[in-house]
């Protein structure tokens, strides 16, 4: 990603499960000077954890053609920036755990995997 396109909008379309609104825009280009967006599933992050379905998509133009599609993945991230890690009391942990495996169900859900 080299350049910002500061939210081009488009007609694509974005797949069901992407909670952004009809249209969302790219916002950045790709190093081949595709227009690059990300999809986002519902937000379930807990406590101090993002956790989210994405997937990222490029396009030649606002327009289209698509030129890629990821398939989704569970975005996992603490927001503990310097250290990269988290402390969990119990409780914190267990409210976790349940937001990953609602993320692990959507995904199974979206791509048609059974678990
Ligand atoms: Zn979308």
């Amino acid at each position: 990603m080299n350049e910002d396109v500061s939210q081009v909008t488009t007609t694509l379309p974005c797949p069901d499960w992407c909670v952004l609104p009809a249209g969302h825009g790219f916002y950045t280009l790709t190093d081949e000077g595709f227009l690059f967006r990300c999809h986002e599933g519902q937000d379930r992050s807990a406590p101090n954890v993002a956790i989210a379905l994405v997937a990222d998509e490029t396009a030649l133009s606002d327009q289209g053609p698509v030129v890629t599609v990821e398939a989704p993945t569970v975005f996992v991230s603490t927001d503990d920036i310097i250290a990269g890690n988290q402390r969990f009391t119990g409780p914190t942990l267990r409210m976790v755990a349940a937001a990953l495996l609602d993320a692990a169900d959507e995904w199974d859900r979206i791509t048609g995997t059974s678990a």
